[in-house]
C-alpha cells in the first residue's frame, strides 16, 4: 500500500474526527456567514491546478482546503438563502449522507446489501407522506432533471406503444415526430427534450391564462384537436418556479380521456406541499399522472443530489433501462430493481438521507417546514407590497415571493441587477433575479428547514439597506 494511504488508515479516527470539527465550525457560523462571497472568494488558488505526484494525506489535505476555500463557501445550506429553489439539510439528512459516503453501498438489487430494500420503502414512505397511490412507483435519482427525463423517457416509450413500436429498440426514428405541449415547462424538462432525441423544437407553447402561469386548458383542447393523431407529451407544471402555479389537473385528465397524451407532472418542489393537508388540494389528481417528479434536495431537505420519479407504468420504464450483461442480474420486472429502471448503472445509497428525516421528524415534521416556509413567504410578500419601494409580481401562492423595486424610471433591469448586487455584497439574504409577465422581478424562494420570522426581518432590513438611495 502506498504510505500515505497506509497512514490515513492508520488516522482514519483523527480525520473523522477533524471532518467533525469542520463541520461543527462551519454550522455554527452558519447563520453569520455571507449567502454570497466576493467573488475574489470563488477564485482557485494559484497552483491548485497542479495535479501532486506524491500527495500530502487526508489531515494536510483537509486543512488546505478548508484554509484557502472555507471564505469561497456560501450559507446557502443557511435560513436566508432563497435564491432559486434551494433546500437545506436537517441534522438526520446530513448524519446519513455522511453515512452513505462511509458505507459506500451500490444501491440495486444485488443480494448483498439492504440499501434497495430501504431505498423502496423510503418511496413507499413518500408516497404516504404526498398521498401518492399505490399504482406509482418510485426511483432516486440524482435531480429532477433526471427525473424529468426518466418521466419523459418512459413517456415516449408509450406513444411508440400506443403505435406498435418498441422505442427502446428501434429507435425515436421508427415512431417519427412527437409534440410536447406546456405553458411553462422548467427549463430542465427541455434539456430532457435535447437528451432524449425528441428535440427541443417539439416543444408547443401553449397559452397561459390571463394574469397567471397556469397552463389555458382550452387553448390546449383546441391544439389536440387540431393535432390530433400526433404523438403527444403533456408538461404539467406542479409549481413552477416563479409564482409557485399549478396547472389544473383534473381538467388536464379530462381531456387525456378525450385525446390519449401523457400526462408528465413536475412537482419538483410543489410537491412537497401535498404533506400539509392545507395544500394538499392543490395536487388534486396528480395520482392519475403518468410521470411525476419530485425534488427531495429542494423542500424536502437532504443534501445534493436527490429526487424521485414516480411513474405508474413500470413495465415500460424496464422497457426504456433494462441492462443486461451476463455479470448482472437478468432484469425482472419488481420496483426494486433499480439497475433496470433507472439512467445510472452503480448508484449512491441516495435514499438513506430522506429515510433518516423521515423516521426523525415524520409526517408532522415535514409539514413543519412546509406549513411554516409558506407562513413566512406570506408574511414576506405582506410586508413587501405594504413598503413603498417593493411591489409583489403576483400574489404570493405558496412559498416564493415574486417582487420588484417599485422605482419605474429608466432601465429596470438595469436598475434591478444593481440591487440584486449590493445585496449579494451585503451577504444576509440571497434572492435571484428573474422575468414575470415581461417585466424584470427578483425571486425569494422559501425552501429551507431553518427560516424563522426573525430571518424575514433580517431580510428586509437588507432589502431596505440595499436600495438605491441608502447606499
Ligand atoms: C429545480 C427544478 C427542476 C430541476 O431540478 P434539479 O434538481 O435542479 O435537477 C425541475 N423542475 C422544477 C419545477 C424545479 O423547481
Amino acid at each position: 500500500m502506498h504510505p500515505g494511504l497506509q497512514q490515513d488508515l492508520e488516522q482514519f479516527p483523527q480525520i473523522l474526527e477533524r471532518t467533525r470539527q469542520i463541520a461543527e465550525n462551519f454550522l455554527a457560523g452558519l447563520k453569520q456567514r455571507p449567502v454570497c462571497p466576493p467573488l475574489e472568494r470563488q477564485q482557485l488558488q494559484p497552483g491548485d491546478e497542479q495535479l501532486a505526484q506524491s500527495g500530502t494525506g487526508a489531515l494536510a489535505a483537509l486543512d488546505d482546503f478548508w484554509r484557502h476555500y472555507e471564505a469561497g463557501i456560501s450559507a446557502s445550506a443557511g435560513p436566508r438563502y432563497f435564491g432559486f429553489v434551494t433546500g437545506g439539510a436537517t441534522p438526520a439528512a446530513v448524519a446519513a449522507d455522511w453515512l452513505v459516503s462511509v458505507i459506500d453501498q451500490n444501491s440495486q438489487l444485488s443480494h448483498d446489501t439492504i440499501a434497495a430494500a430501504i431505498e423502496l420503502a423510503t418511496i413507499e414512505q413518500l408516497k404516504s407522506l404526498l398521498g401518492l397511490p399505490e399504482t406509482h412507483s418510485g426511483s432516486f435519482v440524482s435531480g429532477a432533471t433526471m427525473a424529468n427525463f426518466a418521466g419523459l423517457a418512459i413517456g415516449r416509450q408509450w406513444l411508440g406503444q400506443q403505435r406498435g413500436i418498441d422505442v427502446a429498440q428501434q429507435g425515436l426514428a421508427a415512431l417519427g415526430e412527437i409534440q410536447v405541449l406546456a405553458a411553462n415547462p422548467h427549463a430542465s424538462s427541455i434539456k430532457a427534450l435535447s437528451m432524449l432525441g425528441i428535440g427541443r423544437h417539439a416543444l408547443k407553447t401553449i397559452a397561459s391564462l390571463p394574469h397567471s402561469e397556469a397552463i389555458d386548458t382550452q387553448a390546449l383542447e383546441r391544439h389536440l384537436a387540431a393535432s390530433a393523431g400526433v404523438p403527444t407529451l403533456v408538461l404539467a407544471s406542479a409549481g413552477t418556479v416563479n409564482t409557485v402555479t399549478f396547472d389544473d389537473l383534473p381538467r388536464l385528465l379530462a381531456l387525456r380521456e378525450r385525446y390519449p397524451f401523457w400526462l408528465h407532472v413536475d412537482a419538483a418542489f410543489g410537491g412537497v406541499a401535498a404533506c400539509s393537508p392545507r395544500y394538499a388540494p392543490l395536487l388534486a389528481g396528480w395520482q392519475q399522472a403518468d410521470s411525476i417528479t419530485v425534488d427531495a434536495h429542494k423542500w424536502l431537505n437532504v443534501p445534493y443530489d436527490s429526487a424521485i420519479q414516480f411513474t405508474r407504468h413500470l413495465a415500460l420504464q424496464m422497457q426504456v433501462f433494462q441492462n443486461h450483461s451476463a455479470y448482472l442480474e437478468a432484469p425482472t420486472l419488481r420496483p426494486d430493481n433499480y439497475l433496470h429502471l433507472t439512467p445510472e448503472n452503480s448508484r449512491r445509497f441516495r435514499a438513506l438521507p430522506l429515510w433518516l428525516a423521515l423516521k426523525a421528524y415524520g409526517r408532522d415534521g415535514m409539514r413543519d417546514i412546509v406549513e411554516r416556509n409558506v407562513r413566512l413567504a406570506r408574511l414576506l410578500g405582506a410586508e413587501l407590497a405594504a413598503s413603498d419601494d417593493f411591489r409583489l409580481l403576483a400574489p404570493v401562492n405558496l412559498n416564493v415571493v415574486c417582487f420588484a423595486l417599485n422605482q419605474t424610471a429608466g432601465d429596470a433591469a438595469a436598475a434591478r441587477d444593481r440591487f440584486i448586487a449590493r445585496l449579494d455584497a451585503h451577504g444576509v439574504v440571497r434572492c435571484t433575479p428573474t422575468l414575470y409577465n415581461g417585466q424584470p422581478g427578483i425571486r425569494a424562494a422559501l425552501v429551507n428547514w431553518m427560516t424563522e420570522e426573525e430571518d424575514i426581518r433580517q431580510t428586509l432590513a437588507s432589502l431596505h439597506h440595499c436600495l438605491p438611495e441608502q447606499i
